[in-house]
């Protein structure tokens, strides 16, 4: 495979799984983490490395190192592996998901933000999602057609506080997540909520249902529900950890124990609780935002600048949401017709996003 981003969260879960089921790595990308990836490259002996500018790339003894964007292009090119597993953070990734299809390889996509952003313009029959809501509506679907797809939200690290408490959380408080151990933006998005609604997009796109929503699981033990037109709604229960679906999207048959199974009478009950927008207010632009899936580029771009300036400690949590619910207004009349309208749209939002607040 070729694994991008492989110095992060699932990036790491991933190669776990390469490791116990002899995959071979073909290419390693990652960002700055050179001491991480320098111990990647001795493991797994890839042909291919890439890192994220030319000054970082010369820190690396190895005879293929591509740098930048471009350079992660270039590997995706070059590698032969059949298997791209996407996991970069962000608008980033949407190039690589895209370049990836076109050389005729299956993604194996983490990156969210590549459907958001431009689902519209991906064609989901090259995709396996490593999302584990995703995964959970892959394994319960199994080729039947849905009535209405259910996603689980854990609540974020703000799922209990009093509401007037949440305005002024800071960066710290916004990484504590209660159930997951993730990267920093997939963490905030959670707090915010902002995590779910791109979720219910990449729903959409992924599995071309309209009928998506999401419900608050406290305990993140069911990942999933379909509800199917006989009137049976079946659910996708597992313990929360990445390395399930990671070995779904790389092998498609799992034969062997990945995670410890559910214990039931550990978890004792459940509970289902609805999405408040007092709480989480991007909420209150679910349903439009549903009807026109193609602002999916606003919500993430504007996300992407106001997550940067809350952890540069520029806004408050609370203008975090306000300034993507801003962007949304502004921006609500875009229909992209092409994926280079997507760029386009993004880079009018992002400078926006960086005057206004
Ligand atoms: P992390 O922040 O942990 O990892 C991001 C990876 O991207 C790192 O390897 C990082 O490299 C790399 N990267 C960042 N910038 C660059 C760059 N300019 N050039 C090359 N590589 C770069 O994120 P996660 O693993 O948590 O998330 C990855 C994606 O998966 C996100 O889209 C997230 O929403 C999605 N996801 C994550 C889940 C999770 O459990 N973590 C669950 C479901 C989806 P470096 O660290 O070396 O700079």
């Amino acid at each position: 495979m070729i694994l991008l981003g492989s110095t992060g969260s699932i990036g790491t879960s991933t190669l776990e799984i390469a490791e116990r089921f002899h995959i071979r790595v073909e290419a390693l990308v990652a960002g700055t983490n050179i001491e991480l990836l320098k111990e990647q490259i001795l493991r797994f002996q890839p042909c291919f490395v890439c890192v994220a500018t030319e000054e970082l790339a010369r820190e690396l003894d190895h005879p293929r190192v591509f740098w930048g964007e471009e350079g992660i292009l270039e590997v995706i090119r070059a590698a032969s592996s059949a298997i791209v597993v996407n996991a970069l953070v962000g608008f980033l990734g949407l190039r690589p998901t895209v370049t990836a299809i076109e050389e005729g390889k299956t993604v194996a996509l983490a990156n969210k933000e590549s459907l958001v952003a431009a689902g519209a313009f991906i064609d989901p029959g090259h995709l396996r999602p490593i999302d584990s809501e995703h995964f959970g509506l892959w394994y319960l679907l199994n080729g039947r057609t849905p009535r209405k797809m259910t996603i689980t939200a854990s609540g974020g690290a703000f799922r209990d506080w009093p509401l007037e408490k949440i305005a002024s959380a800071t960066v710290g408080e916004a990484l504590n997540h209660p159930n997951w151990s993730m990267g920093a933006k997939i963490t905030i998005d959670s707090a915010t909520m902002t995590n779910k609604l791109f979720e219910l997009l990449e729903a959409r796109w992924m599995f071309g249902c309209e009928r998506v929503d999401a419900v608050i699981e406290p305990k993140s033990v069911i990942h999933a529900l379909v509800e199917f037109v006989d009137g049976a709604t079946t659910a996708q229960m597992a313990n929360p950890d990445m390395k399930l679906p990671i070995a779904y999207a790389l092998m498609r048959q799992v034969h062997d124990p990945i995670l410890p199974p559910v214990d039931l009478l550990e978890v004792g009950s459940l509970e289902f609780r609805p999405i408040d927008p007092v709480r989480y207010p991007i909420w209150r632009i679910k349903e439009d935002l549903l009807k026109h899936p193609k602002l999916g580029v606003v919500v993430n771009a504007a996300n992407e600048v106001a997550i940067e300036k809350f952890v540069e400690g520029r806004i408050s949590f609370e203008a975090l949401s306000g300034l993507v619910l801003d962007a949304y207004e502004r921006f609500g009349d875009v229909d992209p017709k092409s994926l280079e309208d997507v760029f386009a749209i993004d880079r009018e939002v992002r400078s926006w996003c960086e005057k206004a607040r």
